[in-house]
C-alpha cells in the first residue's frame, strides 16, 4: 500500500500527567520506561460520545479508575492516583470536540529502568474507526487455543490473570492470526477446551431465558465492564444470569452469542469456526440496550 492510499489518519488528543495535553506527534516515554522496554504497565479504555455541541460523555469512568487501579495494584503493589486521573481525564475531555464516538485510554507504566516508581501516565482519546464501528453489525470468529488450562490461573498470580497489563502482544497477534484467516476476530479457549473471552472482549452467550459468560476465577479473563452491565440489567429485565464454563459446540446451539466490550458495545457473532450462528437481531438489540449502546 502505498502513503496515498492510506486511509487518513483518525483525530487523536494525547495528554501526558505533569505535561498536559501534548502534540499526538511527539514522543511521550523514555528509551527506559518498562511499559515500554518490557510490556510492565497497565491500561484501560473505554468510550466517550461527543455531541455536535462539543460536549462530551464518558462511559463509566469511575470503574474503569477502579479497574486501573486493581490492575496497578496487583502488577506493583501500588495503587494509583485516582485524583491524578480524573483530572487528567477533564483536561482531556475538555478539549476534545471531535463529534461522534471515540476510545478513551489510560496507560501507566511501572516505572523506568534505572529509577524505580516513577510511573508514566499517558491518556489518549482517538477517534473511533469505521472498522470497529461495522463490527457492531455482526462478526466472524474463530476459536483460538490459548494454550492454558481454565484453572490455569487459580493459585498463580505471577500469571497476573485479570490484570489489564500493557503486554497485550499476544492478544493483537491473535486478531492478526484471525484476520489472515478471513474473518473478524477471535474467540480464546483453554487447553481443555472451555471458551474463555475474545483478545478485547468477552464472551456473552444466550439461550432459553438464561444469559451466560465464563467464570473470572481461575481462567484469567479480564473482569468484563460492559458483561456486568449486560448481567446487572438483563436481571431486572427477568433474565436468568449465570457464570460457567461453556463449551464451544454449546453455541451453535445458543439463541445468541456476542463478544462485548467498553468500546465496541455489543457484537453479534455470526460465524464461528466456518459454521453460521443464529443470532437474532431482536435479541442483539436487547444485549446492546443493556450495555448502553443503541445499534
Ligand atoms: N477481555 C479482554 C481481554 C479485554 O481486553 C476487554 C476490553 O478491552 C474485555 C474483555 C472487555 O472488557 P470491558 O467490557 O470492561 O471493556
Amino acid at each position: 500500500m502505498t502513503s496515498k492510499d492510506q486511509p487518513p489518519a483518525p483525530a487523536q488528543l494525547v495528554a501526558v500527567h505533569g505535561r498536559g495535553i501534548v502534540s499526538s506527534k511527539k514522543h511521550v516515554a523514555t528509551a527506559d520506561d518498562l511499559g515500554f522496554t518490557r510490556g510492565d504497565g497497565v491500561f484501560d479504555a473505554t468510550r466517550v460520545r461527543t455531541g455536535s455541541d462539543g460536549i462530551s460523555t464518558i462511559d463509566n469512568l469511575e470503574a474503569h479508575l477502579a479497574r486501573l487501579d486493581q490492575s496497578f495494584l496487583r502488577l506493583t503493589g501500588e495503587h494509583v492516583d485516582r485524583d491524578f486521573w480524573r483530572e487528567l481525564v477533564d483536561e482531556a475531555v475538555d478539549a476534545w470536540s471531535h463529534p461522534g464516538e471515540a476510545v478513551l485510554k489510560l496507560m501507566q507504566t511501572s516505572g523506568l529502568e534505572s529509577v524505580q516508581g516513577i510511573p508514566l501516565l499517558v491518556l489518549s482519546i482517538t477517534q473511533m474507526s469505521e472498522a470497529s464501528l461495522a463490527q457492531r453489525a455482526g462478526i466472524r470468529v474463530t476459536t483460538l487455543d490459548r494454550g492454558t488450562a481454565s484453572d490455569a490461573h487459580l493459585d498463580a498470580p505471577w500469571l497476573l490473570g485479570n490484570v489489564k497489563t500493557l503486554s497485550y502482544a499476544v492478544n493483537m497477534a491473535a486478531k492478526r492470526e484471525a484476520h489472515r484467516r478471513g474473518v473478524d476476530d477471535v474467540l480464546f479457549t483453554s487447553s481443555d477446551g472451555y471458551c474463555l473471552e475474545g483478545p478485547t472482549a468477552a464472551l456473552v452467550v444466550a439461550k432459553d431465558g438464561v444469559l451466560t459468560t465464563t467464570p473470572v476465577e481461575g481462567t484469567g479473563i479480564l473482569d468484563s465492564i460492559t458483561q456486568k452491565q449486560v448481567f446487572a440489567k438483563a436481571e431486572k429485565d427477568g433474565w436468568r444470569t449465570e457464570y460457567r464454563l461453556i463449551r464451544p459446540k454449546e453455541l451453535a446451539k445458543a439463541d445468541g452469542v456476542w463478544l462485548v466490550s467498553s468500546v465496541r458495545g455489543a457484537a453479534p457473532v455470526l460465524e464461528l469456526d466456518g459454521r453460521e450462528l443464529t443470532t437474532e437481531a431482536k435479541l442483539t438489540k436487547k444485549i446492546c440496550k443493556y450495555a448502553g449502546f443503541k445499534n
